[in-house]
C-alpha cells in the first residue's frame, strides 16, 4: 500500500476505532469505569446511548457528512473557496443540515446551535460565543485536512471556515489549527519523538494546552479534550495502549479517543491498526471512509 494512504487510511479508520471504543464510557468517571470493565479495551457497543456492537457515534458520522460535502464539491469549489466564493462553505452546511436531518445518535449543544442558525439564518458563521469552547469543530476536522494536504494556507482557511459554521471560540479555532498541523505531521511521516518535539514546542506557543503535568480531565472543553489527546498520544509509541489509555479515563471518550486514534492511527498506518477492533466496525463504514480517503487524497492533488 502507497505510504500516503495507509497513514491517512489509519488515521481516519483509527478515528472511528477510537470513537466506537470510547462511546461505551462516554460520561463515566475512571473509576466507575475499573469498576464496571476492569480496564476497557473491547469494542461492545452500550453506553448511554445504548449503541450496537461496533456502531459509531457523531464524532464520525459528522466528519463523513463534511467529507461528502468536499468530494461533492471537488476540485471546482475547493478552488473557487481559495479565491473568496463561499459556495463550498454553503455546501459544508448543507452537509451539516443533512446529517442532522438523518436523526444522529448524539449531537452537541454547540452544534446543534449552529447548525439551527444555519439553517434559519444562511449565516456561515456566529458572534463570538463564550460558551463555544467545545470540542465540536475540532472534532470533525479530520477530512478537511486530507483535502488540503501540502496547501498550507488553504489547510488554515477551510479548517477555521468549517469550524466557525458551529464553533466562535478563539480556543476552538486554536485547537482545530493545532490537531489538524500535528496530524499533518505525521502524515508526513513524523516519529513519536518528533511528535514529542512538535506537540512540546506547540504548546510552548499556546500554553493554555500545557498537558504536563496532566491535570487528569476528559471532559469535551477543548482544553481538556486537547490536554487528553496530546498527553496519552506522547506518552504511549504503540496504538493500543495509547487508545486503551485515553478511553479509560473517561468522560468525552469518544471524542478523546477519536482523536487519539486518528493521530495514533496515522503514525502507525491503517495496515498496523489493531485486527479485532477493525473487524468490529460496520462495514458500510469502513467502506465509506476508505472511499472518502482515496477521494479526498486525490482532490489534495
Ligand atoms: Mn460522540
Ligand atoms: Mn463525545
Amino acid at each position: 500500500m502507497h505510504k500516503l494512504f495507509d497513514r491517512a487510511l489509519g488515521a481516519y479508520l483509527g478515528f472511528a476505532i477510537g470513537d466506537a471504543l470510547g462511546a461505551t464510557v462516554e460520561f463515566m468517571r475512571p473509576r466507575e469505569i475499573q469498576d464496571q470493565y476492569g480496564l476497557h479495551r473491547e469494542i461492545i457497543g452500550g453506553g448511554w446511548l445504548k449503541l450496537a456492537r461496533g456502531q459509531v457515534t457523531d464524532d464520525t458520522t459528522m466528519s463523513l457528512a463534511l467529507g461528502s460535502a468536499l468530494l461533492r464539491g471537488g476540485r471546482t469549489d475547493l478552488q473557487g473557496f481559495a479565491v473568496g466564493d463561499d459556495t463550498l462553505l454553503r455546501s459544508i452546511g448543507q452537509a451539516y443540515v443533512q446529517w442532522f436531518r438523518a436523526k444522529p445518535v448524539d449531537c452537541g449543544n454547540t452544534c446543534r446551535r449552529g447548525i439551527m442558525r444555519f439553517m434559519h439564518e444562511g449565516t456561515l458563521c456566529g458572534a463570538y460565543n463564550p460558551g463555544d469552547a467545545g470540542n465540536g469543530a475540532l472534532m470533525r476536522n479530520l477530512p478537511a485536512v486530507l483535502a488540503t494536504l501540502g496547501r498550507d494556507p488553504e489547510f488554515e482557511r477551510l479548517s477555521i471556515a468549517q469550524a466557525r459554521l458551529t464553533h466562535h471560540h478563539p480556543l476552538s479555532d486554536a485547537a482545530t489549527l493545532g490537531i489538524g498541523a500535528l496530524l499533518r505531521h505525521l502524515l508526513g511521516g513524523a516519529s513519536q519523538s518528533e511528535c514529542q518535539n512538535w506537540t512540546a514546542q506547540w504548546v510552548s506557543q499556546n500554553p493554555t494546552f500545557r498537558f504536563v503535568p496532566y491535570r487528569g480531565r476528559a471532559t469535551a472543553y477543548v482544553v481538556d479534550t486537547v490536554q487528553t489527546v496530546l498527553h496519552y498520544l506522547t506518552l504511549h509509541d504503540d496504538f493500543e495502549a495509547a487508545l486503551v489509555a485515553t478511553v479509560n479515563q473517561g468522560d468525552d471518550a469518544d471524542t478523546t479517543g477519536a482523536l487519539v486514534g486518528m493521530l495514533a492511527g496515522a503514525r502507525c498506518g491503517a495496515s498496523a491498526l489493531p485486527q479485532r477492533w477493525l473487524h468490529r466496525l460496520h462495514a458500510d463504514i469502513v467502506r465509506n471512509i476508505t472511499d472518502q480517503t482515496s477521494g479526498l487524497l486525490a482532490l489534495s492533488g
